[in-house]
């Protein structure tokens, strides 16, 4: 029991790190609390290493929790959730300098993620009530050799106080409001497709961040107020009767001057794909799930996409029905991000016209006349085959008056308020539709509803697979570095790192998995539901005992996998 663990460690005072290794293993806590284990899974190859990994497990009998929380799966996540980042601020505030203890820190966004689960959970199978934390431990030393006493003394005080604060004395009513907050988050998710909604945002909500760098609420933000001709009310569960903006499907501009807050709604409904923490401003908006965010990325790679519809009759015979690249444009690059979005399943698509490539957006007629051979046929010209295709579209755009006429709803921000101009927008153009129409593009149907692309041709990755998350916009596997920065909507290293193992399982299982999926969508989407109902963990050969994996979605593993350079389709 934890006593042995305690006496080996000091008895392994002064002798060489590597002696730590012999002390893998379990140890029983009931000195503690009666039932409690601790886990010692893998311990550092010397000081500098990153942490040892440890687990703890806690029946339900320790647990202070209410008995209807264990039946309900959405209570379970938010308790889970709660814990790890409490359990973080716990460990910083006993040694806020050099923390002993580590873990994964989450962010705002209230994730299923492998560091604290409550069992019943595919993780822990052998768990059939109870909760598992995953955390590091800095193992002492003193130059190469072990610091025995005070590792003791780190687990036999500092973790017991740190679990004890962070678990034991947890505030049962905000842990009670962030199961509300998930559960309300969750029936508003749920209702908007019923009600022709991509995305709802509850009056009250408070969108804009601290910083560039911070996703923190910004204090004293002007809080949003849904016009009366926009506002739609959700009946939630603990909030009650919820009024907010409603965001239909279609066409849907965010118009405005400069400064005035539209690029600030626009991430908030990018963000609302995940739910938020209680305090976050951003509990009650909630996007379609399948929402994602485009945006120029020049640089990156692009393999075998069918960009036609957007640009063809490339110099030099370039192939657009399947395009491939090294280096893309802007325009190319966003072309391409839109034609894999509707790929991977998206029906939801948001641009900014800060980060979009122009020339993809937008002609106006005289550059058309003066530039008749152009290759691109900008979105202006294919957003109404695309709406009438099913597919919704956000679109930031100040600088241009191009798409007010095909907008289904207009919203303008004027000092961070929010207005209806959509009836005001189409009475400017009375009298106009021609001219309009005339620069539609032709009904040619759409490439981008069929394009699939070829099947991802087995990559041999060697043994002695390297894997390494760095942060959460790159990873690498065998030193080959894939850049995230561009696909927005992931927020969590953790995340990253799931993404990572399931791209190596589709390249490493490619051909074994080929006879049961008809496409690279449906292949990612049949490892997700493996992996929920597996584990975060179950994937791949890389230690299933992680603490460092979060849920992420067919979206952004299948834009990682478009942005790997060296892979290639048959
Ligand atoms: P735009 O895209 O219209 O140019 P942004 O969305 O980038 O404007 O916002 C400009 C600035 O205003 C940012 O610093 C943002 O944090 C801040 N901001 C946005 N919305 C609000 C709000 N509701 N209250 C206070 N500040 C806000
Ligand atoms: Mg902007």
């Amino acid at each position: 029991d934890l006593s042995g663990l305690l006496n080996a460690l000091e008895k392994a005072d002064g002798r060489n790190y590597g002696a730590y290794k012999s002390m893998i293993g379990q140890y029983r806590m009931d000195i503690w609390r009666p039932g409690a284990v601790l886990y010692l899974d893998r311990v550092q190859s010397d000081p500098y290493a990153p942490p040892s990994d440890f687990r703890l497990r806690l029946g339900p009998q320790q647990l202070p929790f209410a008995d209807q929380w264990w039946e309900d799966d959405t209570a379970r996540e938010a308790i889970a959730d709660y814990l790890a980042r409490r359990l973080c601020s716990v460990i910083h505030s006993f040694s806020p300098a050099r923390p002993h203890f580590s873990m994964a820190q989450p962010g705002q966004e209230i994730l299923r993620r492998s560091s604290v689960m409550l069992a019943p959970h595919p993780d822990i199978p052998g768990l059939p009530r109870g909760m598992e934390l995953r955390f590091r431990m800095q193992l002492p030393a003193r130059g190469r050799s072990i610091l025995g006493k005070t590792a003791a003394d780190l687990i036999e005080y500092d973790l017991i106080d740190i679990l004890d604060e962070a678990i034991f004395r947890a505030p049962k009513q905000q842990l009670e409001k962030q199961i509300q907050v998930l559960h309300d988050y969750r029936v508003a998710r749920n209702e908007l497709e019923q009600r022709g909604l991509v995305a709802f945002i509850a009056d009250g909500s408070l969108l804009a961040r601290e910083s560039g760098v911070s996703d923190r609420p910004l204090q004293n933000a002007i809080k949003t107020t849904a016009p009366e001709s926009l506002a739609v009310t959700m009946d939630l569960p603990y909030a009650g009767p919820t009024r907010g903006l409603g965001i239909k499907s279609g066409l849907t501009l965010i118009v405005g001057g400069g400064f005035h807050g539209k690029s600030t709604l626009l991430r908030a409904v990018e963000r609302g794909i995940y739910p938020h923490i209680p305090g976050d401003g951003r509990e009650l908006v909630v996007t379609n799930p399948t929402a994602m965010k485009l945006r120029a990325e020049d640089g990156r790679p692009v393999q075998a996409v069918c960009i036609n519809d957007f640009i063809s009759d490339l110099p030099s015979g370039v192939d657009t029905l399947s395009f491939s690249t090294e280096n893309a444009s802007g325009s190319t690059s966003q072309a391409a991000a839109i034609v894999e979005a509707v790929e991977s399943g998206s029906k939801v698509l948001l641009l900014d016209e800060d980060t979009s490539a122009t020339n993809l957006l937008i002609r106006d007629p005289l550059m058309r006349c003066l530039v008749p051979s152009e290759p691109i046929t900008p979105l202006v010209d294919r957003v109404e085959e695309m709406v009438a295709a099913g597919l919704s579209l956000i679109i930031v755009m100040g600088g241009s008056s191009d798409y007010l006429p095909l907008a289904n709803q207009v919203i303008l921000l004027e000092d961070y308020l929010l207005h209806d101009v959509t009836e005001r927008s189409r009475s400017l153009f009375l009298g106009k539709e021609t001219e309009v129409t005339n620069r539609r593009g032709d009904a040619q149907k759409l490439a981008l509803l069929s394009a699939h692309r070829p099947w991802p041709r087995a990559t041999r990755l060697g043994d002695r697979l390297k894997l390494k998350t760095q942060g959460v916009d790159a990873f690498s596997i065998n030193h080959e570095l894939v850049d995230l920065r561009a696909v927005e909507q992931l927020v969590d290293s953790a995340q990253t790192a799931l993404l990572a193992r399931v791209i190596v399982s589709i390249l490493g299982r490619s051909h074994q998995l080929r006879d049961q999926n008809d496409s690279l969508t449906q292949l990612i989407d049949s490892l997700l539901s493996e992996v929920r109902q597996k584990g975060l963990g179950a994937l791949g050969t890389q230690n299933p005992l992680s603490g460092d994996l979060a849920e992420v979605r067919t979206q952004e593993i299948h834009a990682a996998l478009s942005r790997l350079r060296s892979l290639r389709f048959e």
